[in-house]
């Protein structure tokens, strides 16, 4: 069996939640190390031109703040909202590179599976027999080397972003949409900056009803008011304006008021934006003469094709599950978040996250002792993820780790 320390923590994935669970973990005494398959922050950097919607109070995790301050950092004032960018330079950037954490965060890291030591998904093995097998890691850098490494628990915290889902109906890809994806765009891109020569002037289709297809639309329709021309045509499945997860008297202004804009675009604020309803993508074909695209769309009224010069498909994110597929993970066949925090969430009775409890460790426990998914990906397809929650989630989950470690009591003592 490989020489694993008793209190060694391998966590997935250096975004916010990832990173508030190693600065926990530091202070209840694991030997923790974070892997991360890009740069800090890496999925946070991809959207970092958004404002976010929750204010800097909700965005820095108790733990991220206690260990800063050890370093004379002051928090941002509570109330405003940063963009994603902002929270990785004043904070995630600082926490890895904190005294604490700098040789514990590894970078340009992936796991790419995490199985058991000398142990089988499908050998008869109780959980106390598995416990026995430390997790089992395959760790690959960025030039492609691989190496094999060993921890006694593990948190899954790395987040859904990486995995868009595709535009077609159903849920798989449209007619010729997996042979197009790379040279379209799965994710709110910044058109008005770092992309802007893409959409300035040309007409782009967005294909989403969220927040991030919402963000994207709002986005192209301030760059029309500098770049005159620029088009946006906007289609999603639900027939009417609105937005699944819009609540009355939201708690939070900045969702209220990206929700209103865009239900205000929907409805014809805008002479650049068309919005086209009830429409479920059956293909998207590239003409490489006219460098323009065909979106072949299903409506009740009947087949309906649009074309655009650039296409951006905002349809949601949803987990890898590969990763652990040797694991024992009991997952929803809904939201493929792990079950008993899907079930706990179906019956919150409520869709507002912010009054959604984090439900504490018990609904985290897999078949699989002493692994726990958390952050985004905890949620599984359901984008109503906040990171406050995932703070909660991941101050419970290390509680109960740090109870089988051994450490609570140590500290206590
Ligand atoms: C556009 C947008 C705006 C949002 N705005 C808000 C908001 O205002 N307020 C709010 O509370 N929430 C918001 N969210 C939701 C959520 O809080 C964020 O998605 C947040 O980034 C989730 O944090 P996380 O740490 O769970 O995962 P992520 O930030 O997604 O981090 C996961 C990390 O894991 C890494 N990784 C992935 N796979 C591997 C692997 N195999 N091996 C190693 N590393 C891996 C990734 O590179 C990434 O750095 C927003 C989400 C989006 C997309």
């Amino acid at each position: 069996m490989p020489d694993t320390s008793p209190h060694s923590l391998a966590i997935l994935g250096a975004g916010p939640v990832g990173l508030e669970a190693a600065a926990l973990a530091v202070e209840l005494g694991f030997d923790v190390h974070v892997f991360e398959r890009g740069e800090v922050g890496d999925h946070v950097i991809a959207w970092g031109h958004v404002s976010m919607f929750t204010p800097w109070s909700m965005n820095v995790g108790p733990a991220s703040a206690r260990l800063l301050a050890r370093d004379g950092w002051t928090a941002p004032p509570g109330d405003s909202c940063p963009t994603g960018l902002e929270l990785v330079e004043r904070v995630l950037q600082p926490l890895a590179a904190s005294a604490s954490l700098k040789s514990r965060v590894h970078t340009h890291s992936q796991v790419v599976h995490v199985s058991r030591h000398g142990v089988r998904k499908n050998d008869h093995s109780t959980a106390a027999q598995r416990h026995a097998h430390p997790f089992r890691m395959l760790v690959r850098d960025g030039g492609g080397r691989e190496s094999v490494l060993h921890a006694r628990a593990l948190l899954d915290a790395s987040g859904t972003f990486g995995q868009p889902n595709r535009a077609g109906t159903g849920g798989i890809p449209g007619r010729g949409e997996s042979y197009l994806a790379p040279q379209m765009s799965y994710h709110p891109d910044d058109v008005r900056g770092l992309r802007r020569e893409r959409h300035a002037g040309r007409t782009t289709l967005v294909i989403g009803g969220g927040a991030s297809a919402a963000t994207t639309v709002i986005a192209l329709a301030e760059l029309a008011r500098e770049a005159p021309v620029t088009r946006a045509v906007w289609v999603t499945r639900r027939d009417t304006p609105g937005f699944t997860g819009e609540t009355a008297n939201d708690s939070l202004p900045a969702r209220a008021a990206l929700y209103a804009q865009g239900r205000a675009l929907q409805q014809g604020a805008s002479e650049a934006v068309r919005w086209q309803g009830g429409c479920e993508v059956e293909g998207i074909e590239y003409n490489s003469a006219t460098h323009r695209y065909r979106a072949q769309l299903a409506t009740a009224a009947g087949a309906r094709v649009e074309e655009a010069d650039q296409v951006i498909v905002n349809c949601g994110y949803g987990p890898d599950n590969a990763i652990y597929r040797e694991l024992r993970v009991h997952e929803c066949y809904e939201t493929l978040a792990p079950m008993k925090l899907a079930a706990a969430l179906q019956g919150a009775g409520t869709s507002d996250c912010v009054s959604i409890p984090a439900f504490g460790a018990d609904q985290f426990a897999n078949p699989e002792p002493d692994f726990y998914i958390v952050g985004a990906k905890s949620y599984g397809r359901s984008s109503d993820f906040l990171l406050r929650t995932g703070y909660m989630q991941v101050a419970d989950v290390l509680a109960r780790l740090a109870e089988t470690a051994g450490l609570r009591a140590a500290q206590e003592a």
